[in-house]
Protein backbone atom coordinates (compact mmCIF):
# COMPACT_ATOMS: atom_id res chain seq x y z
CA UNK A 1 0.00 0.00 0.00
CA UNK A 2 1.55 3.67 -0.95
CA UNK A 3 2.32 5.51 2.40
CA UNK A 4 0.84 9.08 2.24
CA UNK A 5 1.90 12.24 4.16
CA UNK A 6 -0.05 14.88 4.18
CA UNK A 7 1.77 18.47 2.87
CA UNK A 8 0.49 20.27 5.87
CA UNK A 9 0.59 19.52 9.62
CA UNK A 10 -2.79 20.45 9.97
CA UNK A 11 -4.25 17.73 7.40
CA UNK A 12 -5.12 14.92 9.60
CA UNK A 13 -5.55 11.59 6.73
CA UNK A 14 -4.74 9.13 9.04
CA UNK A 15 -8.02 9.70 11.61
CA UNK A 16 -11.14 9.00 10.35
CA UNK A 17 -12.22 11.43 7.24
CA UNK A 18 -9.93 14.18 6.47
CA UNK A 19 -10.09 16.68 8.16
CA UNK A 20 -8.06 19.89 9.24
CA UNK A 21 -6.79 20.20 13.07
CA UNK A 22 -6.52 23.35 14.62
CA UNK A 23 -4.80 25.17 17.99
CA UNK A 24 -7.83 26.09 19.93
CA UNK A 25 -6.94 28.90 22.61
CA UNK A 26 -8.19 27.76 25.95
CA UNK A 27 -9.31 30.99 27.23
CA UNK A 28 -11.10 32.98 24.24
CA UNK A 29 -11.48 29.96 22.08
CA UNK A 30 -9.76 31.37 19.12
CA UNK A 31 -8.66 28.64 16.39
CA UNK A 32 -5.62 29.16 14.53
CA UNK A 33 -4.21 26.17 12.23
CA UNK A 34 -0.37 26.80 12.52
CA UNK A 35 0.67 26.52 16.12
CA UNK A 36 1.51 29.77 17.66
CA UNK A 37 3.25 30.81 21.33
CA UNK A 38 0.41 33.26 22.20
CA UNK A 39 -3.25 33.91 21.35
CA UNK A 40 -3.16 37.16 18.54
CA UNK A 41 -6.69 37.69 20.07
CA UNK A 42 -6.19 37.64 24.06
CA UNK A 43 -2.38 36.61 24.29
CA UNK A 44 -3.11 33.30 26.39
CA UNK A 45 -0.43 31.04 26.01
CA UNK A 46 -2.11 27.42 26.26
CA UNK A 47 -3.95 25.48 23.32
CA UNK A 48 -6.16 22.34 22.97
CA UNK A 49 -5.90 20.59 19.79
CA UNK A 50 -9.25 20.65 17.86
CA UNK A 51 -10.68 18.90 14.95
CA UNK A 52 -12.24 21.49 12.43
CA UNK A 53 -15.51 20.77 10.62
CA UNK A 54 -15.08 20.24 6.96
CA UNK A 55 -17.41 22.24 5.58
CA UNK A 56 -18.06 25.89 5.32
CA UNK A 57 -18.77 28.37 2.86
CA UNK A 58 -16.66 30.88 0.02
CA UNK A 59 -15.83 33.73 2.42
CA UNK A 60 -13.92 35.56 -0.65
CA UNK A 61 -11.93 34.32 -3.68
CA UNK A 62 -8.89 34.82 -6.21
CA UNK A 63 -8.58 33.86 -9.39
CA UNK A 64 -4.52 33.23 -9.60
CA UNK A 65 -2.84 33.40 -13.06
CA UNK A 66 1.26 33.30 -12.48
CA UNK A 67 3.60 34.65 -16.36
CA UNK A 68 7.02 32.87 -17.02
CA UNK A 69 9.12 31.54 -16.00
CA UNK A 70 7.08 28.82 -14.49
CA UNK A 71 3.71 29.56 -15.83
CA UNK A 72 0.80 28.10 -13.18
CA UNK A 73 -2.60 28.86 -13.27
CA UNK A 74 -5.29 29.79 -13.54
CA UNK A 75 -6.53 28.33 -10.57
CA UNK A 76 -9.21 29.57 -7.98
CA UNK A 77 -7.75 30.52 -4.61
CA UNK A 78 -10.21 31.09 -1.82
CA UNK A 79 -11.04 32.27 1.23
CA UNK A 80 -13.16 29.44 3.67
CA UNK A 81 -15.29 30.31 6.76
CA UNK A 82 -15.55 26.73 8.06
CA UNK A 83 -19.15 26.15 10.01
CA UNK A 84 -16.93 26.79 13.41
CA UNK A 85 -15.70 30.31 12.08
CA UNK A 86 -12.23 28.94 11.79
CA UNK A 87 -10.60 30.68 8.20
CA UNK A 88 -9.00 28.49 5.76
CA UNK A 89 -7.07 29.35 2.69
CA UNK A 90 -7.06 26.78 -0.09
CA UNK A 91 -7.61 26.28 -3.47
CA UNK A 92 -11.26 25.55 -5.14
CA UNK A 93 -10.76 22.53 -7.02
CA UNK A 94 -13.86 21.06 -9.47
CA UNK A 95 -14.49 24.10 -10.66
CA UNK A 96 -13.69 26.47 -13.57
CA UNK A 97 -11.19 29.25 -12.64
CA UNK A 98 -13.73 31.51 -14.11
CA UNK A 99 -15.73 34.88 -12.37
CA UNK A 100 -18.55 33.58 -13.44
CA UNK A 101 -18.46 30.40 -11.99
CA UNK A 102 -17.50 31.05 -8.24
CA UNK A 103 -19.59 33.05 -5.62
CA UNK A 104 -19.33 34.19 -2.17
CA UNK A 105 -21.30 32.80 0.16
CA UNK A 106 -21.13 29.55 -1.63
CA UNK A 107 -20.87 26.13 0.85
CA UNK A 108 -18.09 23.80 0.23
CA UNK A 109 -16.85 20.60 1.96
CA UNK A 110 -12.93 19.90 2.27
CA UNK A 111 -11.38 17.23 -0.21
CA UNK A 112 -8.23 15.88 -0.73
CA UNK A 113 -5.55 14.76 -3.38
CA UNK A 114 -2.17 13.65 -4.09
CA UNK A 115 -0.21 16.08 -5.04
CA UNK A 116 2.90 13.97 -6.44
CA UNK A 117 5.16 10.83 -4.82
CA UNK A 118 8.53 11.30 -4.16
CA UNK A 119 11.59 9.41 -4.88
CA UNK A 120 10.55 6.54 -2.10
CA UNK A 121 7.04 6.33 -3.04
CA UNK A 122 5.54 8.19 -0.70
CA UNK A 123 2.28 10.12 -1.61
CA UNK A 124 1.88 13.89 -0.73
CA UNK A 125 -1.52 14.24 -0.02
CA UNK A 126 -2.65 18.28 -0.90
CA UNK A 127 -6.50 19.55 0.60
CA UNK A 128 -8.74 22.25 -1.10
CA UNK A 129 -12.23 22.48 -1.48
CA UNK A 130 -15.32 21.76 -3.71
CA UNK A 131 -18.90 22.47 -4.35
CA UNK A 132 -20.71 20.73 -1.73
CA UNK A 133 -23.69 19.90 -3.82
CA UNK A 134 -26.49 18.37 -2.08
CA UNK A 135 -26.77 14.47 -2.60
CA UNK A 136 -28.98 13.98 -5.70
CA UNK A 137 -32.15 11.84 -4.55
CA UNK A 138 -31.53 7.88 -5.33
CA UNK A 139 -34.28 7.40 -8.19
CA UNK A 140 -36.72 4.80 -8.45
ZN1 LIG B 1 -7.28 33.62 23.06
Amino acid sequence: MTRQMPVVDYLVIDDGPPHLAGHRCDECGAVYLERRNACAACGARTFSPTRLPATGRIESFTIVHRGAPKHVGPFVSVLVRLADGTFVKANLVGVPPEADAVDFGVPVRLVTYAAGTDDDGTEAIAFGFTYDEPTAPAEG
